[in-house]
């Protein structure tokens, strides 16, 4: 039974809704009419993390990860507020967290709310830069602006010297390659350790799908959005921060441990709606993952304790076995090769050998003939297509 779990804890809140977004969260504003209903959030939030805390059995909580939607809707008075909670919670715990993550937006992370989370625990920060290029912004209806984006990120490297990250999109509405690899200088003068650049991608069902079907907006055709990518991804190594995930950089050892534990599969506690948390047994190789809907409403009014109304799914080993490879593949060590065993009872050249012939052939690897089987530079570009021949592998050996 494995008593340590991450902690993952979702603030379903935004000041506005971008055009490309499909996470699940609702619009309010850190003052107004909205004020009572962040106020109950976070006592609903605490009471959540208190009853799994008490019924996981889990001791220790090495990471801790507040994302979004926007947590910094919250403002200072709530969010100081929700990390007092989460201190005295922790302080029962065997040992305290090693990574303490907060996510914020420009527009809402002001002074007082940086103050307060650097003060209240927080020893890292993720800022949604997306672009600085006015048009690029106003096409997504992303909100903020570039002075506000330079001015906050000021604050971020006033608040977390060496310990704060930024995210950026490449394949935005009127994006060329000079303005993402100015979107890159601009950011790298802050003195970021860590950068996430992320694809733009078109989900079902958003505002820019249907902006793109109305033609409304436009995108770079795909290998021009590709062509984009490499780009940012040559311009952020060349600066000094190694691809270490699909679509994550940083500065030696600034990695985000938080993720690095999803990525190899490492339970976590999850609360919130919409959000949702997993606890593998590593003896077993089996997991139990508990979901909560994607509804506030049912979140805050029901009674405690919340998670009993959360959808409870049992995880065969055939089902971690999948996830283990998809998430240990984004990495640039690839999955770990001795928990893999460990868990699952066979290594993973027993479980996918033709897949990994196949591939080592095609340069996928940096080393096939290593322990942890690591996707080379040029293996990560071919990520999807070596996955879909991992998975035909594994489904037909489990038939
Ligand atoms: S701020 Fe983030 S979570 Fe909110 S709508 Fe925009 S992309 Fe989605």
């Amino acid at each position: 039974m494995n008593t340590a779990a991450s902690l993952y804890i979702h603030i379903p809140f935004c000041a506005g809704a971008c055009d490309y977004c499909d996470f699940y969260s609702v619009a309010a504003n850190s003052a107004g009419q909205d004020e009572q209903r962040l106020d109950q959030y976070v006592t609903a939030v605490l009471a959540d993390i208190e009853d799994q805390f008490s019924f996981s059995g889990i001791r220790q909580v090495p990471t801790v990860y507040i994302g979004g939607g926007t947590p910094s809707v919250l403002g200072a008075r709530r969010v100081g507020r929700l990390l007092a909670g989460l201190s005295s919670l922790l302080s029962g715990m065997d040992s305290t967290p090693v990574e303490f993550t907060v996510e914020a937006n420009p527009e809402s992370a002001d002074d007082d709310f940086l103050q307060t989370c650097r003060t209240g625990g927080v020893n890292r920060l993720s800022l949604g830069i997306q672009s600085f290029y006015e048009p690029s912004r106003r096409a997504i209806h992303r909100l903020g602006n570039a002075n506000i984006l330079d001015e906050r990120l000021a604050l971020a490297a006033r608040y977390f010297p060496g310990a704060f990250s930024a995210d950026l999109i490449s394949g935005l509405p009127f994006q060329t390659e000079n303005i993402l690899l100015d979107d890159i200088k601009r950011l790298l003068a802050f003195e970021p350790s860590h950068v996430s650049l992320y694809s733009l991608t078109v989900e079902q069902d958003t505002p820019l799908e249907q902006n793109l079907r109305q033609g409304m907006v436009s995108l770079p055709d795909i290998s021009e959005a590709d062509a984009l990518w490499l780009i940012g991804r040559d311009a952020l190594e060349q600066a000094g921060f190694p691809q270490y995930e699909i679509s994550n950089f940083a500065l030696p050892e600034k990695y985000c441990v938080h993720n690095l534990r999803y990525w190899r599969m490492e339970s976590w506690l999850a609360a919130g709606p919409a959000a949702s948390g997993t606890i593998i047994n590593d003896e077993t190789g089996t997991g139990r993952r508990l979901s909560y809907a994607a509804d506030i409403d049912a979140y805050l009014v029901a009674p405690r304790p919340a998670f009993s109304r959360a959808i409870v799914e049992e995880l065969d080993q055939a089902v971690l076995m999948r996830e283990s490879l998809l998430m240990g593949f984004r990495c640039g060590k690839g999955p770990d090769a001795v928990l893999f065993q460990q868990r699952f009872g066979r290594g993973i050249a027993e479980c996918i050998p033709r897949a990994i012939a196949h591939w080592q052939e095609q340069g996928f690897f940096e080393n096939a003939a290593a322990p942890a089987l690591a996707p080379s530079r040029k293996g990560m570009l071919f990520l999807d297509a070596f996955l879909r021949d991992v998975f035909f592998e594994l489904e037909k050996n489990n038939h």
